[in-house]
């Protein structure tokens, strides 16, 4: 009786070994099985957007993955050898241009362009009437100075609430009132603010057109780099800041736009020795007049008319 209990017992237990045995083998075939689809899902999952990548660039222009400036893209020539050119422009005819700024250029017989405002230029008539005698550029900046309204001052002459005919109206008005001073339509002009539109939203318009139809030049403000002499839309010149910097950290600007053949254009509003808001150093202009007037480093210091002139005769525009 003891051995057929025994034995019993021993046939259940080895029963049930064989049942887990069996267990894992199908749960093994099972996890296999799993990670073998989930192999081939992802390798055809990966191959279809490879596909479609490649499709997608054929379309695509080819673009250069090079970190930009780091590379010469121009080879336009400037006159007598130089490799490259700066301007050095100020807007708004601030009083500290006429008084401090314009004397220092003029004791290093650099030319420099002015947008003038007329409200100011006129405490000022004889001196500006002086400096355009010396071969300054001076430039339409509008009769108002309209900004976005992000900025409080403009918040009742705001960009966003102007339409292209206003905005036309007190560009010509500007026009009559430099005329009547100096004799000549401007050529040059600076966009308040850099801003280039008028408008919000799916009514926003660009004013680039009217100034192009009006102007040889349209000035920006805050680019992050200087215009290719044979590429740049001269309607829309890009502007580097110069207030506030040392000559330093201007020199490096210099010495990329040398590597590249560019046109640095600078821009600056009050011209002093002290430190101050929109206040471009003295110390400075006089550090790049002397560096840029030294025939050793190849550079062409002129205004903005002086320079877009030659560029266009060497584009064959007109
Ligand atoms: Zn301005």
């Amino acid at each position: 009786m003891n051995y057929m209990i025994t034995n019993f017992i021993l046939n259940n237990f080895k029963l049930k070994m064989k049942i887990k045995r069996l267990k894992l083998l199908g749960a093994c075939i099972l996890f296999t099985g799993i990670i073998f689809t989930n192999t081939q899902c992802q390798k055809s999952k990966g191959s279809n957007l490879n596909l479609s990548f490649l499709h997608d660039t054929k379309e695509l222009p080819r673009i250069n993955n090079t970190k930009h400036n780091s590379q010469q893209i121009t080879d336009f020539k400037w006159p007598d050898g130089k490799k490259m050119a700066i301007s050095l422009t100020f807007d708004d005819a601030r009083l500290t241009q006429i008084d401090k700024g314009i004397p220092l250029l003029d004791k290093y017989d650099v030319k420099a362009t002015f947008y003038v405002s007329p409200k100011p230029m006129m405490e000022r008539l004889e001196g500006w009437k002086q400096a355009q005698r010396n071969g300054h550029d001076i430039g339409n900046h509008t009769l108002s100075h309209p900004c976005t309204g992000n900025f409080a001052f403009s918040r009742n002459n705001a960009l966003e609430d102007r339409t292209l005919k206003s905005l036309k109206t007190e560009i010509d008005s500007a026009n009559v009132l430099i005329k009547e001073a100096f004799g000549v339509l401007p050529v040059s002009f600076a966009y308040p603010c850099g801003n280039t539109f008028v408008g919000r939203g799916i009514n926003t318009k660009s004013y680039v057109p009217l100034i192009a139809s009006q102007f040889e030049t349209g000035r920006k403000w805050y680019d992050e780099g200087p215009n290719d002499p044979s590429f740049c839309d001269l309607s829309q010149l890009t502007g580097l800041e110069l207030d506030g910097k040392s000559f330093d950290e201007i020199l490096k600007l210099i010495e990329s736009a040398k590597k590249n053949g560019q046109w640095l254009v600078l821009v600056g509003h009050e011209m002093n020795d002290e430190e101050g808001q929109l206040t471009s150093l003295l110390s400075t202009i006089e550090a790049i007049c002397q560096y840029a007037t030294d025939p050793a480093n190849g550079i062409w210091i002129d205004n903005i008319h002086n320079i877009a002139s030659f560029i266009k005769e060497q584009r064959g525009e007109k």
